[in-house]
Parts: C-alpha cells; sequence; structure tokens
C-alpha cells in the first residue's frame, strides 16, 4: 500500500557502473524527494580501513574502527569521515579496489544499514540506490527497480567516469575491477546484490541516460496516480 501518494520510497539496486547514481539523483530532482547513494558510505568507511591500514581479519581491530567511525553523508550526498569531507577521495582508484571485500564484513553492513534505515524514517520520499536496498534497507519501498547493463557497457561508462577525473585506466583494468566487485557483492554471505522477485529489471545497455530517467519517472507515475511533481 502507498502511505503517502506524492513522496515514494524508491530502491534502486544493481552493479557497478549500471548507471544507478546518474539517473537516481536526476529522477529525486525531477520528482523533488531526497536521493541517497549508499555506496558513498561504505566507500567512506573502507577509506578509513586504507588510511588505518586495518586487516581485514582482524576483527578486534575492525570492530575497534568502526565504534570510532563517524560516517555521515548530507543533503547533497557529500560525505564525511569523522566531520572531513571525502566525497572525492572516495572515488579513487584504492578505495575501488577494497569497497566490496569490506562491504562483505557484516558488522560494517550493520553500522551502514542502521545509518540508512534512520535516514529513510526520517525523509519525507526517498530514492536510495546500492545493492541491498530492496532486500533489506528498504524492503517495504513502494517501487524496487534493478538496473543492470552488460559487463562491456558498464566498464565503458566507468572509464569515461574516470577519465573524467582525469584517472587513466585500461579497458581491461577497468572490466576486471567490475567483475570482481560484481562477484564480491553478488557472492557474499551478508545481504548479496539480488534480483527480488518484485523488483522492475531496466536493461539499460542500449538506453540514453535521458530514458532511463524517462521510463522510472512513468513507472512511478502511474503507480502513485500522482500529478504536480516532476
Ligand atoms: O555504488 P558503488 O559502486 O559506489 O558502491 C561501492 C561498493 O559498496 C559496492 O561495490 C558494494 O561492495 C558496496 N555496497 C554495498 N551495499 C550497498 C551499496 C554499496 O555493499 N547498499
Amino acid at each position: 500500500m502507498l502511505q503517502d501518494k506524492c513522496y515514494p520510497k524508491i530502491a534502486i539496486d544493481g552493479p557497478a557502473g549500471a548507471g544507478k547514481s546518474t539517473v537516481a539523483r536526476e529522477v529525486a530532482r525531477r520528482l523533488q524527494i531526497k536521493y541517497l547513494d549508499t555506496g558513498a558510505m561504505y566507500r567512506a568507511i573502507t577509506l578509513k580501513v586504507i588510511r588505518e591500514n586495518i586487516d581485514l581479519n582482524n576483527s578486534v581491530a575492525l570492530q575497534e574502527i568502526l565504534s570510532i567511525t563517524d560516517v555521515q553523508i548530507n543533503e547533497d550526498n557529500k560525505v564525511f569521515l569523522d566531520g572531513e569531507e571525502v566525497t572525492v577521495e572516495i572515488r579513487s582508484p584504492q578505495v575501488n579496489k577494497m569497497v566490496s571485500p569490506v562491504s562483505c564484513i557484516s558488522s560494517v553492513r550493520r553500522k551502514m544499514v542502521t545509518i540508512q534505515k534512520a535516514i529513510v524514517l526520517q525523509s519525507k520520499g526517498i530514492i536510495m540506490e546500492g545493492r541491498d536496498i530492496a532486500s533489506r534497507v528498504m524492503p517495504d519501498a513502494d517501487f524496487k527497480l534493478f538496473l543492470d547493463a552488460s559487463v562491456e557497457e558498464r566498464a565503458r561508462r566507468r572509464m569515461k567516469e574516470q577519465r573524467d577525473k582525469g584517472i587513466m585506466m585500461s579497458a581491461l583494468e577497468v572490466t576486471r575491477e567490475i567483475a570482481a566487485r560484481d562477484r564480491i557483492d553478488s557472492t557474499r554471505e551478508d545481504s548479496p546484490l539480488i534480483v527480488v522477485p518484485e523488483a522492475i529489471v531496466i536493461d539499460t545497455t542500449a538506453m540514453a541516460f535521458e530514458e532511463v530517467v524517462d521510463d522510472i519517472i512513468r513507472i512511478v507515475r502511474e503507480g502513485l496516480s500522482c500529478s504536480g511533481n516532476g
């Protein structure tokens, strides 16, 4: 049942490079609802693990770090680690490489999911994107979408994104990194990336960004029979 017809809760899951962030940001803008990039939070805690040189097998050190680390994400999805803005640094190749192994750890997930659920409770309508949004963070979402694309297309998009930031990576390197993250994210024990049975799957491989956004807006409008925003 939809509780507030004009303020939907939208879950977007999908693998790396499927376009979730750019699409979700634009859908949020058009529907005038909040957008939350949950991957950014896992990236922030990963940055801390890298900076502190924590061995992922050392559960005591990891617990200690988790208990003293503050991760915050503001309205503009700027990310703060212990009060320091790390929005750019969390996109580094080092974080890309480590984020999936760190995100497998249940204590890390518990901490992030608790923060994310609190944000949902405080929000009047939200679009949240990640890997476990429909299955764990927002199982009562009004709309559950799964964005996918071929690994080649996702690598192409990621390469362009990196190039725009001045980071040069070969197609092979990017494809390997994405494939490795896909494998870890979808095979981990704790809340792996899955397509929940009620999800609407959108294969964006041959779609332009605007088409994906329009599709989602249409799905939401039809589901809400809500006019006015967008
Ligand atoms: O979305 P993004 O690619 O920035 O996410 C980085 C990583 O964070 C993912 O590869 C995954 O390991 C982890 N993640 C997660 N659960 C989420 C969001 C991201 O495990 N809800």
